[in-house]
């Protein structure tokens, strides 16, 4: 029987976190999640804690189902791989593909898969610029993004996003990406005189003069999650979106909605281009689609260029031996079956969401809290030095965040710190006496961190 301590010894040699700065990661600050079950976790020192991230935005039915591992087990055993390649298709992948097809926007009925979210968009920025060139228009190459989004960790995602050191780190970005503002209001726009719903427009018309400058002839494609989830769940003003819509609308150029974590019921719509009643033209997918269970992301494609990709002639090159996979479609399957069975997109929208944003929303009274934020399953606490002073932030960014990310660790509820705010997405299965303790345990975090914070002279 390996102790706990050992176990962390031992990933301390010999695992390479994401993410993480190994100088300053102790061996005993590690925490080693062993068992999970619905909206908990425990670690091997013992510890219960409330998963107020899902995995990582992944787990919206929760950890633990069992017809989920059943299903993917019953395929295991029938058909465990076989390629998609060429002219060879499996059931799995054909009930998934329908499936898919049935909750996208009307406008949209194809997928093509990939193992992850980083690799949809990776396939997409291939994809734009290729459907381009098959239009005679090899010219419009330029993809338009936002500052500190994210969107996954190849040469590609890394390049798009826009979160400091990623986008520069070996040798990124690669040509032809361009960013521009984010609609962060309470960042951003505070700072200005603007209104939050001026701030809204002046942040999408960002966008028209970026396209503008740039040469539409040049521009292929819009891309953006309809809410920054790692980037601190950026709330756009109620503008922002409209008007982007507006400024797309007059205009030949793609719009791509990074879904990864938007998708599969989070805002509580299928896919949060549903709740701003957007059209895409693409849509990376991932995360929610498996729920976490077997790792798998996909795009999906509209009509209009599923029609140019399906032109006798065209070959577009580019594929993954484990695209469709039949266990992780399995596991999609089964996941979306539990989403519909149990009405999970219509409990956020009208019970559990409203019941959640309620409570998180009483957060805001607390002094160390500036703005609280939540949509659907998905919010944010903006943390403040001076809660009488919005103006006012702390000095050395993303240390009060971090602080008061591992009190709450420590308190037993998983959340997640960006720069000094603290983002919260908890399964969609959270029932209202769990959300109920996840408020009291964020109370309490507050209390404590803010207690910290002072005597450590931060604020
Ligand atoms: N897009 C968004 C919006 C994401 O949040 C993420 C992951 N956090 C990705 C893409 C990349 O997905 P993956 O980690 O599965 O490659």
């Amino acid at each position: 029987n390996v102790s706990s301590h050992d176990l962390k010894a031992s990933d301390h040699k010999h695992h390479l976190h994401p993410f993480t700065d190994h100088g300053a990661l102790g061996i005993d600050e590690r925490r080693v999640i062993s068992r999970a079950d619905g909206v908990w976790l425990w670690d091997t020192d013992g510890n219960r804690m409330l998963d107020g991230m899902a995995g990582l935005w992944c787990v919206n039915v929760g950890h633990g189902r069992q017809e989920v591992v059943d299903a993917v087990r019953a395929q295991m055993s029938e058909l465990s791989y076989y390629n998609t390649f060429f002219k060879t298709t499996h059931p799995p992948v054909i009930e998934l593909s329908e499936m898919l097809a049935g909750i996208a926007p009307d406008n949209i009925n194809m997928v093509m898969y990939t193992g992850s979210g980083s690799e949809a968009n990776d396939t997409i920025l291939r994809l734009v610029r290729t459907y381009w060139a098959l239009q005679g228009q090899p010219s419009k190459k330029v993809v338009i993004s936002r500052k500190n989004a994210y969107h996954g960790s190849t040469m590609a995602g890394a390049s798009l996003g826009g979160m400091g050191a990623m986008h520069s780190q070996g040798g990124l970005p690669i040509p032809d990406i361009h960013h521009i503002a984010q609609p962060y209001w309470f960042g951003e726009g505070m700072k200005t005189d603007m209104s939050e719903d001026e701030f809204g427009l002046w942040a999408a018309r960002e966008l028209e003069r970026a396209i503008e400058e740039i040469g539409e002839e040049n521009v292929a494609a819009f891309i953006a999650e309809p809410i920054q989830g790692a980037g601190g769940v950026i709330v756009p003003p109620a503008t922002y979106w409209p008007e982007v819509k507006r400024i797309l609308e007059s205009r030949d150029i793609l719009f791509i909605a990074d879904e990864v974590i938007c998708g599969f019921g989070r805002t509580g719509e299928w896919f949060g281009s549903t709740y701003y009643e957007l059209k895409p033209d693409l849509m990376a997918i991932a995360k929610g689609l498996t729920s976490g269970y077997l790792p798998m992301g996909g795009v999906l494609v509209s009509d209009q260029i599923a029609e140019v990709l399906h032109r006798e002639g065209v070959e577009f090159f580019h594929g993954y031996t484990y695209a469709g996979h039949p266990a992780c479609c399995a596991a999609a399957i089964a996941n979306i079956n539990i989403m519909k069975r149990e009405g999970l997109v219509e409990r956020v929208r009208d019970h559990i969401g409203p019941y959640f944003k309620s409570r998180w929303m009483t957060l805001e009274d607390h002094p160390l809290v500036g703005q609280a934020r939540m949509v659907g399953m998905f919010g944010a606490l903006e943390l403040v030095p001076d809660e009488n002073d919005l103006s006012k932030r702390f000095d050395n960014v993303g240390k009060v965040g971090t602080i008061t990310r591992d009190h709450s660790f420590a308190n037993g509820l998983v959340m997640r710190a960006v720069a000094d705010s603290l983002i919260i997405s908890p399964p969609l299965t959270i029932t209202e006496e769990e959300v109920d303790h996840l408020i009291a345990t964020a109370r309490k975090t507050l209390d404590v961190a803010w207690d910290d914070i002072r005597k450590q002279g931060l604020a």
